[in-house]
């Protein structure tokens, strides 16, 4: 079967995603779909002209957003062909029976040319007697089990990529990789699908322990989404605020924690605003690439009293083989989050209580801040309240030596501290609080290139003072 079509800037306009609807008969057991466009535009030159077309597929069980039922699978624009077939897909989609029924092949307009775009797609069946029991492709599998039950500082990787999307190796390759880094968990956060969630179960009690999830990869930003236990929506047009609030709606109600990617110049940048997200990737990929802009973006969400959680990916598209990540690692940089175990459950509730620091490296400098604010001691994440106006600080560095502690209140440097020691502590009693948050991260001159490189960045404590109203104290809701 051979279908052709236009799309037209006024299409892209009206949505980011076209559909164009087929029928399959009974009785086919594998299903291949190639497509072409015109004009397309050069992969290396995102500032090009011409039209990039993103491709994936839903079954008869609908595409309705929200619940992608039918949902089969996605490849963005990096393969001109896949196929589905009961017991066998191409990495990106899921294997599983072919229904017969209407089928719907969605586009991505990410970039069209002036004059639009002209597609074909070609589409063959496979017919057979089918060798499935079960009527539905098998449901996300559940979370691994732990690795252990002991509360402690555990190390990971908040974004990398495999060949189920824009990445060119394989599970097993990349997951050689994060074992010989000495990775504690890994979420692996494919491109808008779920296919490389069903490889887990085969690692199941090995190093690292995997985080099921997936980057939500939209025209006008990235989000990572960690914890899945089902699909996860994506299709958001640009600039669709309505439609990003749904997705991080139906994100947390799956028990997921979402985090607004590299917002950044290229990053690509972030463009739907505030909006409930959890988290923020201050740092992704080694510091020199525009993190100051990240990190920007996240202290500027603390100063408007938004209570964010700062982590790092390395974003690694890995290579065919282990190790071959140049010009930089799976794990630079290094998210470091004190979980209750190591089980998805404790690094996602460690992560979403903030207790967690990024480090340049596996084995790079890290930090620990604490504040008493007159009554208890509180951990990054937490949230102080002091009465009287006055906290104090004790920093930890570890394996910082040559470093420059730097403490942030209110997105101002209030103290600077060289630290000469691999295992080095300072204290500052009873100074003056800040009124939304105080951080700690720990600076290098950067010799080769100018200005400063960051070596570890700590989680704040969030302050929430508390207002004098007559004779009684008034707490500010957080
Ligand atoms: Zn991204």
């Amino acid at each position: 079967m051979i279908l052709t079509g236009h799309l037209s800037t006024s299409d892209k306009a009206r949505s980011d995603y076209a559909y164009i609807p087929f029928d399959v008969p009974a009785g086919i057991v594998r299903l291949d779909i190639r497509y072409s466009i015109s004009h397309p535009r050069d992969a290396a030159d995102l500032r090009g002209e011409g039209n990039t077309i993103d491709i994936g597929i839903f079954d008869p069980r609908g595409h309705e957003f929200g619940t992608g039922r039918g949902f089969r699978g996605w490849s963005g624009s990096d393969r001109d062909r896949f196929f589905i077939a009961e017991d066998a897909a191409t990495p990106g989609y899921l294997a599983g029976p072919i229904q017969p029924g209407e089928w719907h092949v969605i586009f991505g307009l990410y970039h069209l040319a002036e004059e639009g775009c002209d597609y074909q797609l070609e589409i063959e069946f496979t017919p057979g007697p089918s060798t499935l029991t079960a009527a539905d492709p098998p449901t996300l599998p559940g979370f691994q089990p732990a690795l252990n039950d002991t509360p402690g500082w555990v190390r990971g990787d908040l974004q990398c990529h495999t060949q189920h999307s824009d990445a060119k190796g394989s599970l097993d390759t990349l997951l050689a990789t994060a074992r010989t880094r000495g990775l504690d968990f890994l979420a692996v956060t494919d491109h808008n699908t779920v296919s490389h969630i069903h490889e887990f179960p085969a690692q199941a009690g090995q190093r690292p322990l995997l985080i099921p999830a997936t980057e939500v990869t939209t025209y006008a930003g990235h989000m990572n989404v960690w914890g899945l236990r089902a699909w996860q929506e994506f299709r958001c047009s640009a600039a669709d605020r309505v439609a990003m609030r749904a997705i991080i709606d139906l994100a947390h109600a799956q028990g997921g924690l979402c985090s607004v990617n590299h917002p950044k110049t290229d990053g690509p940048p972030w463009e739907y605003g505030d909006l409930p997200y959890d988290c923020v990737e201050a740092w992704q990929a080694p510091w020199p690439f525009r993190n100051e802009e990240s990190l920007a973006f996240w202290d500027a969400l603390l100063m408007a009293g938004r209570r964010v959680i700062a982590v790092g990916g390395s974003d690694y598209h890995q290579p065919l083989l282990p190790m071959q990540g140049r010009p930089h690692l799976l794990g630079q940089p290094t998210t470091w989050v004190y979980a209750d175990a190591l089980s998805v459950e404790g690094v996602l509730a460690g992560l979403r209580r903030g207790h967690a620091c990024v480090s340049a490296d596996i084995d790079g400098a890290r930090l620990d801040l604490r504040v008493f604010d007159g009554a208890n001691w509180r951990e990054m994440g937490d949230t102080a309240r002091p009465p009287t106006g006055e906290i104090s600080v004790t920093c930890q560095v570890w394996a910082g030596a040559g470093g420059m502690l730097r403490l942030i209140a209110d997105g101002a440097v209030i103290a600077e501290a060289p630290v000469d020691a691999d295992d080095w502590r300072r204290e500052w009693p009873r100074i003056a609080s800040p009124v939304r948050y105080l951080r700690s991260e720990l600076i290098r001159r950067n010799l080769l290139i100018g200005g400063w490189m960051m070596l570890a960045l700590g989680n704040p404590v969030f302050i929430r003072r508390g207002r004098q109203v007559g004779p009684t104290l008034k707490v500010e809701p957080t």
